[in-house]
């Protein structure tokens, strides 16, 4: 067994496992997902594979990429070719580019002719279209500092900027992600963030992802995070152009 944990009463926790059977890999993915969930899941655990087949010559590596120390980089990394099997980069953007800037509608459709989740289809936009740049909220409500929407634990790494998690979304003007948390969706042309390594938000738009799309699974360190309430903003970085 690579990944996938178990509840105390047997079951898998939501998201996929991986073993080996009579000399075959065999991916498990909980029935109880979604389509979007369980896609992402066996795309996640082929990532696991092709890693275990390029390393396979070699005992010592293989050895830790099953470590703990690897996990939580291991995991991104299968993220990472997840998102690159399930949207190819080419026929992605080939797709995208019609529907640029991102508003709910096109989003939506991405989500649905790739059968991914939204978060996936604005983490992948960011990744194919260099010059927008997506940055996601999640309400915190117990966070030290108070209750707000706070930059979440992870974020798209891409671009200029690296954003530390936890940072209040009042220091944007206007608050987009506050003005999203209540009317679904937020725009405005200019965003002045004082955030790090991003300044200015450019054709900035914000969607409100409630906590009932159970949809993206996000494993750091072994924790599945599951899917808290969310904001995405998507912006347009002017120091990208
Ligand atoms: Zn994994």
């Amino acid at each position: 067994m690579v990944s996938g944990r178990y509840k105390a009463d047997g079951s898998l926790e939501d998201h996929g496992r991986l073993s080996v059977r009579e000399k075959r890999w065999r991916i498990e993915v909980p029935w109880e997902l979604s389509t979007e969930r369980r896609r992402f899941s066996i795309a996640h655990e082929i990532g696991h594979i092709l890693l275990f087949d390029a390393v396979a010559e070699n005992p010592q590596l293989v050895q830790q990429l099953r470590g703990r120390e690897l996990w939580a980089r291991v995991e991104r990394l299968c993220n990472i070719g997840a998102a690159n099997l399930l949207m190819p980069a080419a026929t992605y953007r080939a797709a995208v580019d019609p529907l640029l800037p991102p508003n709910r509608r096109t989003i939506s459709a991405m989500a649905a002719r790739f059968q991914v989740s939204l978060s996936a289809v604005a983490r992948r936009i960011a990744e194919v279209q260099p010059e927008w740049s997506v940055i996601f909220w999640e309400l915190a409500m117990t966070h030290p500092k108070g209750a707000a929407w706070r930059t979440a634990g992870l974020q798209h790494r891409g671009g200029t900027s690296f954003l530390p998690s936890g940072m209040s979304s009042s220091r944007l003007q206007p608050d987009i992600v506050s003005q999203a948390a209540v009317a679904g969706e937020a725009s405005a042309q200019n965003v002045l963030a004082d955030l790090p390594g991003v300044g200015i938000m450019e054709d900035a738009w914000a969607l409100h992802i409630p906590r009932a799309r159970n949809e993206l699974i996000e494993i750091e360190g072994g924790k599945n995070l599951g899917q808290p309430e969310r904001v995405l903003v998507f912006y347009r970085s002017p120091t990208k152009r």
